[in-house]
C-alpha cells in the first residue's frame, strides 16, 4: 500500500462560547477518520484553530473590559481543554488571529484583486448613531413585519419564521446601544462570485466533480443554476471599523469580513505546523498536488466551503479540496438542543460529571454515517447502547478469560502445538474477521457500519466463550491445557477487537496495551492470502494482570448532567445589560464596616436548586420559592417578584442563607433567604447563580 499524504481540517469554532455535545459530533467524527489513517500509517496531519474575527467579539470584549486578545486568549485554552478532554487530536490548534492567517488573506486578496475579481461598490446599512458603528443583522432588533412579535433579530422572526433585511423591522433598535439606527451608505468590497471564471469553476467542481456529498452537489447545483443562467451574486468581504479583524491593506478602516479569513485560517494552522515540524507547505498547497485535503464540516457551512472557498483557492493559484464532508446537526432526545430542558450539554460539564468521553465517542460512532441526515442523541439509548456494547460485549471478553491466564498461567498465553491448535480455531471459526468490511466503512465514514461489523464478531466471541465455558473447564485440574487455550483464544479475540476499536476508544487502547504487553496496536492489514490467525498476538506471549477497563455508565449521571446543564434563565433578565446598557450610572452604596473571618462564617451559605416558584395571593413583592438545599427542602418568601417570572425560575440554581432564623411573615413561614443585587428600582434585581457543575447543597464559603 502506498502511503498517502492527507492533510484534515475540521470547522474552526467561534471564539465566543463553549464547546458543546452538538460540536463535538464534529470532532469526535473526524478525529475518528484521522486516527484510522494515522494507524494505517499515513502521513497525516489534522489542524484546526479558533475562529476569532468580527463583531460578537469584539462586543463581548468591551462588555467584559477586556482586550479583544485576551477574550480569544482565554477561549482558546478553554477550548483547548475540552478537545483534549475528549481526546481530540490535533496536530495543530490555532488561532485565526495570527500572523499566518493574516498573510495568506492578505496573499488570496491580492491575487484576485490583480486577476479583476474584486470590485468596490457603494451600499445602504444600518447605522448605529450612538455607537459609531454599522450594525450586522444580528444586532438590530425591532417588531417581525409579519407577525408583529417583538425583539426579533434583523435577519429572521424567531416566532413566525420570517426571513427579512434589516430595514423592515418595524420600530428598529440596536441591541448595541438601544439607539434607533439610521440608514448610512459606504463602500464595500466584493469577491465577484459572478464572473463567469467563478461560475464555469463552481459548475464544474462543486455541480459536476465528486468533491461534494450527491445531497451537496444537488444543493450546489440549485445554488449555482443551469449552464446559461447565473444565480450566484458577488460576495461582501469587507467590514467597516470598528471591527476585530485584520484591516484591509490598500483600504484603511475597512476589514475583511470574518468569513473571509476563517477558512484561510486552516492554512494559516499548517503553515504554523509545517515551521515547527518542517513539513513543506507548498507540496500541500499548489496547485495540481498530489497531497489530499479534506474539510470537515456542518450542513450549515456548506455555503462557505463549497462556494466560496474553493472560487478564492482556484482564483488565486492554490490547490482546492480534494473532498468537502458535511454532516447533520446533533439533536438530543430527538429535540433540538435546548438549555431549558438541560440538554444543552457542554463539554466541560459532561466531563466535571466524571463521565466517560469515550462512551459519547463511541455512541456518537454508532449513530455517525457519511450523510448529512441529523443524529440523535438519546440519553436512554446511550446508557443501554454504551453498558450492552463496550461493557457487555467488548471488555466482558477480557474480564471473563485474563483471569484465568493470570492466576493459573502466570499470565502466559498457549505455545507450541497448543498455540497452533488455537490458530486453526480462529482460522476455521473466526475466518470472517478480516479488516476489509470495517476498513471499508471506516475510510467512508461509514461508522455505524464499522459499529456493527466490529459488534457482531463480539458476540461470535462471547458465543464462544458462552460455549466453551472456561469456568467450567477451570473446575478440573486434568483439563489445564483446554484452559489456557480457551482463555488465550478469548484473549487474541479481544486484542484483534480492540485493534478495530482502537480509532474510536484510544485512551482505552492505551491501557489495553498496557494490559496485554503488547506494542501500540497498529490496523490490521491483511493480504488476500494471509489467514486471520496472522493477525494475533506471537505464540507464548505474557499478558499482565486484567484491570477495570471500564465501568458501566449510571442513569443518576445521566440525571446529574442534565440538571447541571438546566437554566431557566429570564430572557428579560438576560437582555437586561444590553438594554439598559445606556442607563448605568447608578449610586453605589458605601461600603458596611469592617467583619472578621470569624463573623462571615458565622453564614452559613448553601446552594439550593429552585425546584418550585409561585405567585403568592396577596403579595405584591413576594415569591414563595421551594428551595432544595441538598436533600432537605426550605420554603422561602422572597422578595423579587418585581423582576422574575416563577415559571422561568424553576429548575435553576442559586445561593441562599441556610442558618437565618425562621421568620413567620403573613403568607407563612420563611426558613432562609436567597441573595439578591440591586433592588433600588422596581425589576433591577439580580439574584445569583453558581457556576456550571455546582450541586445543591455544597456549601459557599
Ligand atoms: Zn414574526
Amino acid at each position: 500500500m502506498s502511503k498517502r499524504k492527507i492533510l484534515v481540517t475540521s470547522a474552526l469554532p467561534y471564539a465566543n462560547g463553549s464547546i458543546h455535545l452538538g460540536h463535538l459530533v464534529e470532532y469526535i467524527q473526524t478525529d475518528i477518520w484521522v486516527r484510522f489513517q494515522k494507524m494505517r500509517g499515513h502521513e497525516v496531519y489534522y489542524v484546526c484553530a479558533d475562529d476569532t474575527h468580527g463583531t460578537p467579539i469584539m462586543l463581548r470584549a468591551e462588555k467584559e473590559g477586556i482586550t479583544p486578545e485576551a477574550l480569544i486568549a482565554r477561549v482558546h485554552s478553554e477550548h483547548l481543554g475540552d478537545f483534549n478532554g475528549f481526546h481530540i487530536q490535533f496536530d495543530n490548534y490555532y488561532s485565526t488571529h495570527s500572523a499566518e492567517t493574516r498573510h495568506f488573506s492578505e496573499d488570496i486578496y491580492a491575487k484576485l484583486k490583480t486577476a479583476g475579481l474584486i470590485t468596490v461598490r457603494s451600499i445602504e446599512q444600518l447605522y448605529d448613531p450612538v455607537k459609531n458603528m454599522f450594525l450586522p443583522d444580528r444586532f438590530v432588533k425591532g417588531e417581525c413585519p409579519k407577525c408583529s412579535a417583538k425583539d426579533q433579530y434583523g435577519d429572521s422572526c424567531e416566532v413566525c419564521g420570517a426571513a427579512y433585511t434589516p430595514t423592515e423591522l418595524k420600530n428598529p433598535y440596536s441591541a448595541v446601544s438601544g439607539a434607533k439606527p439610521i440608514s448610512k451608505s459606504s463602500e464595500h468590497y466584493f469577491f465577484n462570485l459572478s464572473d463567469s471564471r467563478c461560475v464555469d469553476f463552481l459548475r464544474r467542481w462543486a455541480c459536476e466533480g465528486d468533491h461534494l456529498q450527491p445531497e451537496a452537489a444537488n444543493k450546489m447545483r440549485e445554488w449555482v443554476g443551469e449552464v446559461g443562467e447565473n444565480k450566484l451574486s458577488d460576495w461582501d468581504i469587507s467590514r467597516d471599523a470598528p471591527y476585530f479583524g485584520f484591516e484591509i491593506p490598500d483600504a484603511p478602516g475597512k476589514y475583511f469580513y470574518v468569513w473571509l479569513d476563517a477558512p484561510v485560517g486552516y492554512m494559516g494552522s499548517f503553515k504554523n505546523l509545517c515551521e515547527r515540524e518542517k513539513i513543506q507547505f507548498d507540496k500541500f498547497w499548489q496547485p495540481q498536488s498530489e497531497t489530499e485535503l479534506y474539510h470537515f464540516i456542518g450542513k450549515d457551512i456548506l455555503y462557505f466551503h463549497a462556494l466560496f472557498w474553493p472560487a478564492m483557492l482556484q482564483n488565486a493559484g492554490y490547490r482546492t479540496p480534494t473532498k468537502i464532508f458535511a454532516h447533520g446537526f446533533l439533536t438530543v432526545n430527538g429535540e433540538k438542543m435546548s438549555k431549558s430542558r438541560g440538554t444543552f450539554i457542554t463539554a466541560e460539564s459532561y466531563l466535571r460529571q466524571s463521565l466517560n468521553p469515550e462512551w459519547l465517542r463511541y455512541y456518537y460512532a454508532a449513530k455517525l454515517n457519511s450523510t448529512l441526515e441529523d443524529i440523535d442523541l438519546n440519553l436512554e439509548d446511550f446508557v443501554a447502547r454504551v453498558n450492552s456494547d463496550l461493557v457487555g460485549k467488548f471488555i466482558n471478553i477480557a474480564s471473563r478469560c485474563a483471569g484465568f491466564i493470570s492466576k493459573r498461567f502466570e499470565g502466559g498465553l498457549v505455545d507450541g502445538t497448543q498455540y497452533q491448535i488455537l490458530q486453526q480455531m480462529v482460522n476455521e471459526r473466526f475466518a470472517a474477521w478480516r479488516p476489509d468490511v470495517i476498513e471499508h466503512a471506516f475510510e467512508a465514514r461509514e461508522y455505524s457500519a464499522a459499529i456493527r461489523q466490529i459488534m457482531k464478531f463480539a458476540d461470535e466471541a462471547n458465543e464462544m466463550i458462552h460455549q466453551l465455558a472456561p469456568w467450567e473447564i477451570a473446575k478440573n485440574p486434568d483439563r489445564n491445557d483446554d484452559l489456557q487455550r480457551t482463555c488465550s483464544l478469548g484473549v487474541q479475540l479481544f486484542y484483534l477487537l480492540s485493534r478495530y476499536l482502537k480509532p474510536i476508544l484510544p485512551a482505552t487502547a492505551q491501557q489495553i496495551e498496557a494490559f496485554l504487553n503488547c506494542a501500540p496496536l497498529t490496523w490490521p492489514q491483511l493480504r488476500d492470502d494471509q489467514p486471520v490467525s496472522d493477525l494475533l498476538l506471537p505464540a507464548g506471549h505474557k499478558i499482565n494482570t486484567y484491570q477495570h477497563l471500564m465501568i458501566r455508565i449510571d442513569t443518576k449521571q445521566i440525571d446529574a448532567l442534565i440538571a447541571a446543564n438546566t437554566q431557566s434563565l429570564a430572557p428579560t433578565v438576560q437582555d437586561a445589560p444590553i438594554k439598559h446598557a445606556e442607563k448605568q450610572q447608578h449610586a453605589v452604596a458605601p461600603l458596611a464596616e469592617i467583619i472578621s473571618i470569624d463573623d462571615f462564617s458565622k453564614i452559613d451559605l448553601r446552594i439550593a436548586k429552585i425546584v418550585n416558584a409561585e405567585h403568592v395571593p396577596g403579595a405584591e413583592k413576594l415569591l414563595k420559592l421551594t428551595l432544595d438545599i441538598g436533600g432537605e427542602q426550605r420554603v422561602v418568601f422572597a422578595g423579587i417578584k418585581s423582576a422574575y417570572d416563577p415559571q422561568l425560575l424553576k429548575g435553576r440554581l442559586t445561593v441562599m442563607v441556610a442558618n437565618l432564623a425562621p421568620r413567620q411573615m403573613k403568607f407563612g413561614l420563611s426558613e432562609g433567604m436567597v441573595l439578591a443585587a440591586g433592588g433600588g428600582n422596581p425589576g433591577e434585581l439580580f439574584i445569583l447563580s453558581p457556576d456550571t457543575g455546582a450541586q445543591p447543597g455544597m456549601r459557599v464559603k
